[in-house]
């Protein structure tokens, strides 16, 4: 009996060597580095294109989501870092959709609006009819244009048109990454005819378009302010996605943006490893070994992906070396807090209402980038606010600004790259002959939460790409270059 068993499996062995040697994408161990909205989109849209790969998601946090991120103040749940997205974001709207999220009121509260320059308001936009009825808000919003024109021309339809052309511009890749994945940032950038507008800053951009270098100082200054905490010499992509989110047509979702990377990992199907820093990737012959904190976690992987900027990984090292060109982050200090505006501080008489959305201008006399009502207390007359600021406001600076304040929590980011054009990317794929990634090269173009999620599915579709160019088999995926012995009649073994 043992003989004959002994019997069959060598004569099979052979069909079975051959089965192994011609799968063209078999099962693959796959390490994604980071469960942001990057990481948790790669582990989705890998279970969605093919659930046979085995998927591990390593987050060095206790919490998934990395940038979005939930924050409580006196018990209230805010988000600390990405808050909204564009209604032609493809994917995020999708994922909120597929996940059941209720889309919610706009972060700031109330419609008024103002631009601070340290010394005055150079532009306030407050509601002049104040009721919430169609004709109020039809009245109000003629107004605000009527405002506009008369201050900034038709600057604000020049800065309207060049958004519209990037947004334009931006959706027609989600077909063509579908079709063939982009190698790198360069190629996928040009093909969305994208690619210039990295190179100039968004300042000349809009000058070149005829907008106004006063509608550029105080609106376009203000917003990349709000949402990359920088200047109009960012580039003009990141600049015309950053205005994009100023355009009223973005929404946030009331259970938080959090909920997003938690429920696509949870669909996908990876095991995630909270707590667990990954220390160091280094590729052997047969694929990756990862050197990670916590010492039950898997360690050999045949692909990996990497999903964090690598300069907020700064304990992650690569064997060999990676080469990414030198990226400054911008640090964004969020600070939450319950209370109330000291009119003294913007040289109003006490009483006088202030806007429940201030905005600055770049000048040293402003400490802080933003200031905005997230939510009103009616029954105990104060509100909560979000700050943006580039350095820490410290209890003394907060004391000036506010002139009653029950309650703080600071959040500190390495936020976003410090935008710098002419733009210079990262590789998307670190080994040339492997499948080593790394998607957080996206970063240059722009931070976004959309922007993490399709160039994630394009690293994704890379990894496929590469996997069915390849035939992985016993030996792994270099076992074609490397591990292979060719027997005298012309057949592959695997010799290690
Ligand atoms: C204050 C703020 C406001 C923003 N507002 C918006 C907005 O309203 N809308 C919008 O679309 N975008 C916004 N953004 C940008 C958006 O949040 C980011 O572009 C996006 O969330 C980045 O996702 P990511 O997955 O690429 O990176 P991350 O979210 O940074 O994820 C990387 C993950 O990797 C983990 N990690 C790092 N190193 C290691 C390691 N060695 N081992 C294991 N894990 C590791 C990190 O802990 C993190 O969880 C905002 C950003 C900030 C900071």
């Amino acid at each position: 009996m043992a003989i004959s068993k002994a019997c069959s499996i060598v004569a099979f062995a052979p069909l079975l060597l051959l089965n192994l040697l011609v799968a063209p994408t078999a099962a693959v161990k796959v390490a994604i580095i980071g469960s942001g909205v990057a990481g948790s989109s790669a582990a989705y849209f890998l279970n969605k294109e093919d659930p046979t790969h085995e998927v591990h998601v390593f987050e060095q946090h206790e919490y998934v989501g990395g940038r979005v991120k939930d924050v409580y103040l006196a018990g209230d749940r805010f988000e600390a870092g990405a808050t909204i997205v564009h209604r032609l974001n493809k994917h995020m709207m999708g994922f909120a959709k597929m996940l059941n999220l209720t889309e919610a009121e706009p972060v700031y509260v109330g419609p008024s609006l103002g631009i601070w320059n340290g010394h005055e308001f150079v532009l306030r936009l407050d509601s002049v009819v104040g009721s919430g009825a169609w004709w109020a808000r039809f009245l109000d919003s003629w107004v605000t244009r009527m405002r506009m024109l008369w201050r900034y021309g038709l600057s604000p339809i020049w800065e309207q048109q060049y958004v519209t052309a990037m947004l334009a511009n931006f959706t027609t890749i989600y077909d063509k990454i579908a079709v063939t994945p982009y190698a790198s940032m360069e190629a996928l950038l040009s093909d969305m005819g994208l690619y210039a507008p990295t190179q100039r800053q968004l300042a000349e951009e809009l000058l070149a378009h005829g907008v106004d270098p006063l509608f550029i100082n105080e609106i376009c200054v203000a917003i990349s302010r709000i949402n990359y905490g920088q200047n109009t010499t960012i580039s003009g992509l990141a600049g015309g996605v950053s205005m994009a989110g100023g355009d009223g047509n973005t929404v946030g979702f009331a259970q938080g943006l959090q909920r997003i990377p938690e429920g696509l990992l949870a669909l996908s199907g990876a095991t995630v490893h909270l707590n667990t820093t990954v220390l160091s990737v280094t590729t052997t012959p047969k694929g990756y070994k990862l050197e990670t904190t916590n010492p039950q976690a898997p360690n050999l992987f045949d692909a990996v992906l990497v999903a964090t900027p690598l300069e907020n990984a700064p304990n992650l090292h690569f064997n060999p070396a990676v080469k990414v060109p030198p990226r400054k982050m911008q640090t964004t200090h969020a600070t939450f807090l319950r209370g109330n505006l000291n009119p003294a501080f913007f040289g109003q008489p006490s009483g006088t209402d202030l806007p429940k959305l201030i905005a600055t201008t770049e000048s040293p006399a402003v400490n802080f980038s933003s200031i905005g009502v997230i939510r009103a207390y009616p029954d105990r007359g104060d509100f909560a606010f979000k700050v943006f600021s580039r350095e820490k406001l410290d209890d003394a600076a907060l004391d000036q600004i506010f002139r009653q304040r029950n309650e703080t929590v600071r959040v500190e980011w390495s936020a976003y790259p410090h935008y710098s054009a002419p733009e210079i990317f990262a590789p998307i794929k670190f080994d040339e002959k492997g499948l080593l990634y790394y998607i957080n090269s996206y970063e240059n173009a722009a931070s976004a939460t959309e922007c993490a999620a399709l160039f994630a599915e394009n690293v994704v579709r890379l990894l496929l790409h590469d996997l069915s160019a390849r035939k992985v088999n016993a030996c792994g995926w270099r076992g074609e270059e490397q591990a292979f012995d060719v027997t005298d009649s012309g057949q592959k073994t695997c010799v290690s």
